[in-house]
């Protein structure tokens, strides 16, 4: 009898060993892993660079609290500035991405009582988009526009609102008087693998100067190359001027961390800088930027960086789009995403219904019985994340094993 709280649907399969984009179960049965724990494992399994790192500084300090100085955190959060986002800003360092995306919502709070609504009232409303996906907490939850994950646990923590993702008119129309920021991922995964489109993401950012709303990315799961560029966004609207960022997932390769950015841009004729906001005493976390954790994710942006996996991320999403075009196979109307964070979308008429698994599950498990581990996204969509640092012959096998899987579908 298990004694660990049922919270997930799980498969009956053991992961035992992993190398690279390579996995293996408890009977030795060896899988290709183009789900990378969703996006988490982003420079392979096991590599060696993120594990020489994590054994140096575990024999060496582990976790001493942010109540003292963290060189490992100041050298992680300078390659994240001045490296990835390349924009002023500072990075407050969490453990996952819901907490992550927490502290952005309060960053956003805080900029609505700096800035208050012309009457004097603080500002508090963001506006997030319908199938978004931003965590489990109870703030992350609300800023979720999904009824499955929010169902059951309301009331919802007040202060957001949902409309279409895209829709330019009904943004316009739920910016108020008490809206203090937008938040969006720029391609929803949990969602579906819905991406945003570059003229949406343009009026997003002429609608936060006009209005003065935090612009507030979640990239969580988008960000840190995945999308072939060093930044989620990039790929849709490089010259975007966002006010907040967060990430986790790829951010630690498989070891626990998440953070978020906040621009030094001034938000007001003192030149107040908006991350300043956020002051001594105003968040926190026992945990988060430990120096085991930020050695970790430094060893797992510098194989980012110095081996240019944005560009093998591009490269493998040419190859793959190629090939499964090719097919124009009748179980796939078409192609959904950026870089390696793709989706699949699957032909809903042709792939009759399994009791009630939906298609993008079954397709999942018969793959993974064909030895290749991939995620649904949504009901309809298969979504692959491989390692950042796939190779080409591995990406070849998958694109085989999904073509026979599905032709017998
Ligand atoms: C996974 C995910 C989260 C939540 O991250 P956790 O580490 O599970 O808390 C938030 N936003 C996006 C876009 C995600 O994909």
């Amino acid at each position: 009898m298990s004694h660990v709280l049922a919270t997930y649907a799980n498969f009956p399969v053991t992961i035992v060993k992993g190398e690279g984009t390579w996995l293996w179960d408890k009977e030795g049965k060896r899988y290709l892993d183009f789900c990378s724990g969703i996006a988490t494992c982003s420079i392979g399994h096991c590599h060696p660079a993120l594990t020489k790192a994590i054994a140096k500084q575990s024999s060496t300090l582990m976790h001493c609290s942010n109540l003292f100085q963290i060189p490992q955190q100041q050298e992680l959060a300078t390659t994240i500035v001045e490296d990835f986002v390349k924009i002023p800003g500072k990075i407050f360092f969490s453990n996952s991405g819901a907490e992550a995306n927490d502290g952005m919502i309060k960053t956003a709070r805080r900029f609505g009582h700096a800035r208050p609504s012309k009457s004097g009232q603080p500002r508090y409303e963001v506006i997030t988009f319908n199938n978004s996906f931003h965590g489990r907490t109870l703030g992350s939850m609300a800023a979720t526009a999904q009824s499955k994950i929010q169902q059951g646990f309301d009331p919802m923590l007040p202060g957001f609102r949902y409309v279409p993702l895209n829709d330019i008119d009904a943004l316009s129309k739920a910016i108020s008087d008490i809206t203090a920021g937008i938040m969006l991922e720029p391609i929803q995964g949990e969602g579906g693998i819905n991406e945003v489109t570059p003229e949406f993401l343009h009026y997003v950012n002429k609608l936060c100067k006009q209005h003065d709303l935090l612009l507030m990315l979640d990239e969580v799961q988008c960000g840190l190359g995945r999308t072939g560029t060093l930044m989620g966004w990039q790929a849709f609207c490089p010259e975007l001027e966002p006010d907040t960022i967060s990430w986790a997932k790829s951010l630690g390769g498989g070891f626990p961390i998440g953070s978020f950015w906040t621009s030094d841009r001034p938000i007001d004729d003192q030149g107040t800088p908006l991350s300043s906001l956020m002051n001594a005493g105003s968040h926190g976390s026992t945990y988060g930027g430990n120096p085991l954790a930020c050695a970790a994710s430094s060893a797992v942006l510098g194989e980012i960086l110095s081996s240019e996996l944005p560009t093998n991320a591009a490269r493998q999403e040419q190859r793959i789009r190629q090939e499964v075009s090719s097919w124009q196979h009748p179980h796939i109307v078409g192609i959904k995403g950026k870089g390696l964070l793709l989706g699949f979308a699957l032909n809903v008429d042709s792939i009759p219904p399994d009791n009630s698994t939906p298609p993008a599950l079954q397709l999942c498990k018969a793959l993974m019985k064909n030895g290749l581990l991939t995620v649904p996204a949504g009901t309809e969509t298969l979504r692959w994340l491989p390692p950042l640092n796939v190779s080409d012959d591995e990406v070849d096998q998958a694109l085989s094993i999904l073509k026979e899987t599905i032709d017998s579908l």
